[in-house]
């Protein structure tokens, strides 16, 4: 039962009551459906909505995104206009308003659709907890979580030159439908051929993984259909799918070939 909601009004308060054990909330799109269920295991929450971690800015083609912004201004943002259609992709835009980035990067897949882009990104995490502040890369917070009392803060990403990021969600239907097998990219190509490649797979694996095969067939290759097959081949040998109500594990593995080609050719 929750007996308390804290809203502090500063990080430093934020941070006192999660280390004192409460839960912490940002868009309360996961957090509430367990305190509706009674499966959230804690009494105290802490919302992080008058915390100040909203906002994002652009310094050069580095962006700083606070941990509370939601996906809709993650969506409508002129400076990750590229994440666009991973953000339309995304439950739907009643959950999107609520929905936050920092609450994304705990999320068990087959949700998480921004954490596998910030996997491709290779970002940041930025966390602050009782001891103190500290960057992280996205991917070891997607594996080991946070300490207990710790925030996230915001994440830094470099936004991909023009052509180089690539992205496709396959999933049952256009709202409110996890993945069945997530791709995002970063590609860079020279001479006609891969010159380095960062792909992040969502909805086959526990968590977001990147698919280190699929990236190596890539590298001095075109990025043609052939190419691509082999790559999407490869890539079953970096994830570990589970069944769910949205598909099989047999079905996400056959089928993940399929999307990654989608993605870097950009077909829908
Ligand atoms: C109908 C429906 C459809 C959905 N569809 C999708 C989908 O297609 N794709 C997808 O990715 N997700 C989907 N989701 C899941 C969810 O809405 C999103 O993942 C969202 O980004 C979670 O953010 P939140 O702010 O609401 O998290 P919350 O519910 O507030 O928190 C989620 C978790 O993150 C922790 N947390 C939150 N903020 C922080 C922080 N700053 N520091 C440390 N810990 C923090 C909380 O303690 C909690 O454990 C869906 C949810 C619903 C209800």
């Amino acid at each position: 039962m929750i007996t308390a909601v804290r809203t502090p009004e500063s990080l430093a308060a934020a941070v006192g009551h999660a280390a004192a054990g409460g839960r912490l909330m940002a868009g309360g799109t996961v957090v509430m459906a367990q305190v509706n269920s009674g499966s959230l295991g804690y009494t105290e929450i802490v919302s992080l909505r008058r915390a100040g971690l909203g906002g994002i800015t652009l310094d050069g083609p580095l962006a700083r995104v606070g941990a509370t912004t939601t996906l809709t201004e993650v969506e409508q943002s002129p400076d990750l206009a590229f994440l666009r259609g991973a953000m339309r992709g995304l439950a739907s835009p009643t959950i999107r308003n609520q929905a936050t980035v920092g609450g994304n990067l705990f999320v068990p897949q087959p949700y998480g659709d921004l954490a596998v882009c910030l996997l491709a990104l290779d970002a940041t995490v930025e966390v602050t907890g009782p001891d103190g502040s500290r960057e992280v890369p996205v991917g070891v917070v997607l594996a080991n979580g946070v300490a207990p009392g710790e925030v996230v803060t915001a994440v830094r990403l470099a936004v991909p030159a023009p052509g180089t990021w690539f992205h496709h969600k396959a999933m049952r239907r256009r709202l409110n439908s996890a993945a069945i097998v997530a791709v995002a990219a970063v590609v860079d190509t020279a001479g006609g051929v891969v010159t380095s490649a960062r792909i992040a797979l969502g909805g086959v694996a526990p968590r977001p993984v990147r698919a280190v095969s699929a990236e190596s067939v890539l590298i001095g290759r075109p990025l043609e259909s052939e190419v691509l097959e082999r790559a999407g081949r490869a890539a079953r040998a970096d994830i570990s799918p589970s069944d769910d109500s949205y598909a099989s594990a047999w079905y996400r593995a056959r089928v993940l070939p399929v999307h990654l080609r989608r993605a870097f050719l950009r077909q829908p």
